[in-house]
């Protein structure tokens, strides 16, 4: 049990990561390569050149937009990539084998539709009870290995698509595996071609192709690794340059700030002195302003006496005057003469008219 479910989990990857088409969303069928490396079925692709341009010799790609040049026969001469539908085949088969234990799993072998127990590799064919048995009897079919679905749904007998096996053919030549490569052509041709067509160009085995091509995508993937190095070290250097201007800039703000701050204090300590004069002169004014004040009621209320005082000294001698006889008025003359110079003699209290003046 614990092998099926590394099994399934392993197989939850793979169908969601690459085996699925992403014009239909589901499984590839036949699936086809662009130029940008983006692979989709025949058939979706086909309804794709129809919506783009039917009569055109290009495909733009529905996920990078990248073009494809067609040529010949279109979508199906693109190049197919068997390798995905075989591995479309064994993960669709993995999960029959998974789902309800392989009940749906019928034999290949004979039409009554029973339930496969096993499967024979040789014949590769899903067997029923009856089959497995028959094959058993056969002599011709007594050596091929046969494994029960149990043994498929562990893991322990991985099932592999009968598309890997396949070898490709030549265009030309129908009967003739694809097995020299052109270096010339950058092209894999069968032996008759290479004969015929190829005779004077550099050819190598298909063995040592493979082996010169991996090695040089392998010194492209570092070369682009290191690229995608590089490029993640700029990122990190601008993001620590951005990181920087925002610290100046955050900082410039504040120096700012504080520099007005500072001129704001400076004027509102003027404005406090110069308040504070203001107050002390108002002051000293209101001082000077009472004192005169003081003066000025003093010169009123003692000229205000004298006036009472002179108005009764005047009423007295009047009444002298008036009721006293000749020889009276002669003797009191000294006396009145006296009274009257004394008020006569006397100057109104004046004030300075300057201290109505005031700046
Ligand atoms: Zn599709
Ligand atoms: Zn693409
Ligand atoms: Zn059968
Ligand atoms: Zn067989
Ligand atoms: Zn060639
Ligand atoms: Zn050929």
């Amino acid at each position: 049990m614990a092998s099926n479910v590394t099994v399934q989990s392993l197989l939850e990857k793979i169908s969601v990561d690459h085996l699925e088409c992403s014009i239909c969303t589901n499984r590839f069928r036949q699936p086809k390569l662009l130029d940008c490396l983006h692979s989709f079925c025949l058939q979706c692709l086909q309804e794709l050149r129809q919506s783009q341009y039917p009569s055109g010799t290009k495909l733009t790609c529905p996920l990078c937009r990248r073009e494809t040049m067609l040529k010949g026969s279109g979508v199906a001469d693109l190049p197919n990539i068997f390798a995905f539908s075989a591995l479309v085949e064994e993960v669709t088969m993995q999960e029959k084998l998974l789902e309800g234990q392989g009940s749906e799993i019928k034999c290949q072998n004979c039409d009554e539709e029973n339930q496969a127990v096993s499967r024979c590799m040789d014949c590769d064919h899903f067997l029923c009870q009856e089959c497995q048995k028959a094959h058993g009897r056969m002599t011709l079919m007594k050596s091929h290995k046969i494994y029960t679905l149990a043994q498929l749904r562990s893991g322990e007998i991985v099932y592999t698509s009968k598309l890997r096996d396949e070898v490709p053919k030549c265009g030309k030549h129908p009967d003739q595996n694809l097995n020299v490569y052109c270096n010339s052509c950058e092209q894999v041709i069968c032996t008759t071609c290479s004969v015929l067509d190829h005779a004077k160009h550099s050819l190598t085995g298909l063995p040592e192709a493979v082996e010169k091509c991996k090695k040089k995508v392998t010194e492209m993937v570092q070369k682009s690794e290191r690229r995608k190095t590089q490029l993640s070290t700029t990122m990190e250097e601008t993001c620590k340059f951005r990181k920087e201007l925002d610290t100046m800039f955050a900082n410039s703000k504040k120096k700012l700030s504080k520099k007005a701050q500072q001129e704001i204090t400076k004027v509102k300590q003027e404005v406090a002195k110069i308040q504070k004069e203001e107050h002390k002169l108002m002051k000293e004014m209101d001082r000077i302003y009472k004192e005169r004040v003081t003066t000025f009621e003093a010169a009123q209320a003692k000229n205000k006496k004298e006036v009472t005082q002179t108005q009764h000294k005047l009423e007295e001698v009047k009444q002298l005057m008036k009721e006293a006889s000749c020889y009276e008025i002669l003797e009191l003359q000294q006396k009145l003469l006296h009274n009257l110079s004394e008020l006569t003699g006397k100057q109104p209290q004046q004030v300075p008219d300057k201290l109505s003046f005031m700046d």
